[in-house]
């Protein structure tokens, strides 16, 4: 604490990420990060730059990357938003999108980020109870609000929502912003964004975090009605005009293209992750099942605290939050088959 912070500053609680240990050897499941890398077109595009373009200011508007995606959606260019991370997209979307008069709503248990946000751009919000089984239940977002903020799959709980009750949300809700984060989206769920042609209030948001394995790079991208867009990109171009630096529009623009690579990556999560959550079940855990690339399990016999902390001093990291109605739960993210061997190994070990 210093005197010359602003109130706003003092009165923060920052978001806390995940644990990025430096230089130690450790199975690290804790940041559902993808264990596969990008494309190796990502590293010949990144090392194809020349100092000419990195002397230079980037495109601001990456319209190179954005035409693209607009081609692989089938939306216009002027239905993407690109940002330098989800996180950034996401942040921009709370001021420009989900401040109004009356609450935002998001589910009980999703994003830890969510409130953080709020808290920043003081945007009052209401947590809206999930099911018992974890699940969404989309006739609980009855009361009034003026934005409706659903992670799909949801975080932590890989639970996915059916494209269906999305609909439903934007049909009950045509007054409010419905903003979708589909930041596992390609583990096993169908994206909303076909339901954006049909729904002016529809933002959906992704990252090159997870299925892309471009969590270094920080990319982010929204696609939405032109409006919508047009909105955020009155507030990008009032907080930092190239989110984008060359180097992320070319490695992203070389992801893109390669469509077969991340097909493949995404499918071996996607096999990987039955496989364990199967493993985990013989283990005696209760796995919720997952669409995403991580799985949330719980042990009925044992302590989930004391279960990360002897995982952790074995070398495996996995997240753990401490947090009403999630914290007997340990959230695993899904690495490669040896890796996960060398968890269900050693939690077999503690056990
Ligand atoms: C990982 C994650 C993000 C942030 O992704 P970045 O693009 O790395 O900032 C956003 N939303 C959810 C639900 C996530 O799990």
């Amino acid at each position: 604490m210093s005197r010359y912070w602003s109130d706003l500053a003092r009165q923060l609680t920052p978001y806390v990420p995940g644990e990025q240990p430096q230089g130690t050897r450790l199975v690290k499941l804790n940041t559902n990060e993808n264990p596969y890398g990008p494309s190796p077109a990502v590293l010949d595009a990144i090392a194809s730059i020349s100092p000419d373009e990195l002397k230079r200011y980037p495109d601001p508007d990456s319209s190179a990357l954005r035409e693209a995606f607009a081609d692989r959606e089938g939306l216009g260019s002027d239905q993407v938003f690109l940002g330098n991370g989800s996180d950034e997209v996401l942040a921009h979307t709370f001021q420009a999108l989900l401040k109004h008069d009356k609450p935002l709503l998001f589910p009980e248990i999703s994003y830890s980020f969510y409130p953080v946000w709020s808290e920043l751009y003081q945007i009052a919000y209401e947590r809206v109870p999930l099911r018992g089984d974890f699940t969404i239940d989309v006739d609980a977002y009855s009361m009034a609000n003026s934005g409706i903020l659903i992670p799909n799959p949801n975080a932590p709980t890989g639970v996915l929502l059916a494209k269906a009750d999305i609909a439903r949300l934007l049909e009950t809700h045509p007054d409010s912003v419905v903003v979708i984060d589909e930041a596992y989206i390609d583990f096993g769920g169908e994206s909303a964004t076909a339901l954006i042609s049909d729904h002016d209030n529809l933002l959906v948001v992704q990252t090159f975090s997870k299925s892309r394995s471009l969590a270094g790079m920080r990319v982010g991208v929204a696609f939405g009605p032109a409006e919508l867009i047009e909105g955020l990109v009155r507030v990008k171009d009032s907080f930092n005009s190239y989110p984008m630096d060359i180097v992320a529009q070319r490695a992203t623009l070389a992801s893109l293209q390669d469509e077969a690579w991340f097909q493949n990556c995404c499918q071996k999560v996607i096999a990987t992750r039955e496989r364990t959550s199967h493993e985990l079940s013989l283990l005696g855990f209760e796995v919720l099942p997952s669409s995403a690339n991580f799985v949330f399990a719980r042990h009925p016999g044992r302590d989930a605290a004391e279960i990360f902390a002897e995982l952790r001093q074995r070398g495996v990291i996995v997240r753990y939050f401490d947090k009403p109605l999630i914290s007997q739960y340990l959230r695993i993210s899904i690495g490669t088959d040896a890796e996960m061997d060398e968890l269900l190994s050693v939690l077999e070990d503690v056990l």
